[in-house]
């Protein structure tokens, strides 16, 4: 999932300024899990801009809405022409959905009210740690399931560096050394093999970005469909 925490009032609240009507959107998929970014959050959010314009004596319409999936077409067409009818969307969406709602509003503007922060998973109650760095070549399979991408801060892929101890990373004695779960991982994989191999540089190209991925199947099945018609 994408882990993204709520913006500092004072910034969402100035990054509003000057718009009379006034939508906040909500994600009802990651950031919602997250409590960041649901219909909940979005309640929240509106109350407290509500009560803020209402000191200041600004006259604001604040409506409220909240869709499956701000990165998905499909679930804001049908509010668009609703959203349409503000002056900005305050959107509480990761990053992604941020854009995809400023492409399909514009030229109204899509306000973000979150820092989206990495692609992690939920530990526990109210608490998230980040998994992956969507690095584009996986290679969890060689370290045991446990990527020392997004877990080791210093992503080496032959550790651990010299500062690993007692189980703990040097830049933060509370933090797991990455590489100290891998290698008691593939211990009990019977895999001691990759510890002792050294392995080359990544091949960072494969993260190309901007990325894009097409489904080609799905693509000819959706035109064979059209053309049937
Ligand atoms: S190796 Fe790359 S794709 Fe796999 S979990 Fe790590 S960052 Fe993500
Ligand atoms: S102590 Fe472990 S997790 Fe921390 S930087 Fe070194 S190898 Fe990476």
């Amino acid at each position: 999932m994408i882990v993204g925490e709520r913006k500092p009032f004072e910034e969402i609240k100035d990054s509003v300024q000057g718009h009379k009507k006034l939508l906040i959107l909500g994600c009802g998929t990651c950031v919602s899990v997250c409590m960041a970014g649901g219909e909940k959050e979005v309640e929240l959010l509106a109350s407290q801009l509500r009560m803020a314009n209402k000191l200041d004596n600004k006259d604001v319409e604040i409506g409220e809405a909240t869709i499956q999936r701000q990165c998905d077409k499909e679930y804001i067409e049908p509010i668009l022409e609703m959203a349409r009818g503000y002056d900005a969307i305050l959107s509480m969406a990761c990053g992604a959905g941020v854009q995809m709602m400023a492409d399909l509003v514009e030229p109204i503007p899509a306000i973000p009210a979150l820092n989206t922060r990495f692609i992690g998973v939920a530990e526990g109650e109210g608490r998230w740690s980040e998994k992956c760095r969507a690095c584009g070549n996986c290679v969890l399979g060689e370290y045991g399931g446990i990527c020392p991408i997004a877990r080791c801060p210093k992503s080496i892929l032959n550790g651990p560096c010299g500062g690993s101890q007692g189980g703990k990373c040097e830049t933060d004695p509370n933090r797991d050394c990455a590489w100290a779960l891998i290698c008691e991982r593939l211990v009990r994989q019977d895999k001691v093999d990759n510890i002792i191999k050294i392995t080359p540089p990544k091949d960072f190209r494969s993260q190309d970005f901007p990325a894009t991925q097409v489904n080609e199947d799905y693509v000819k099945a959706e035109m064979e469909e059209v053309h049937s018609q």
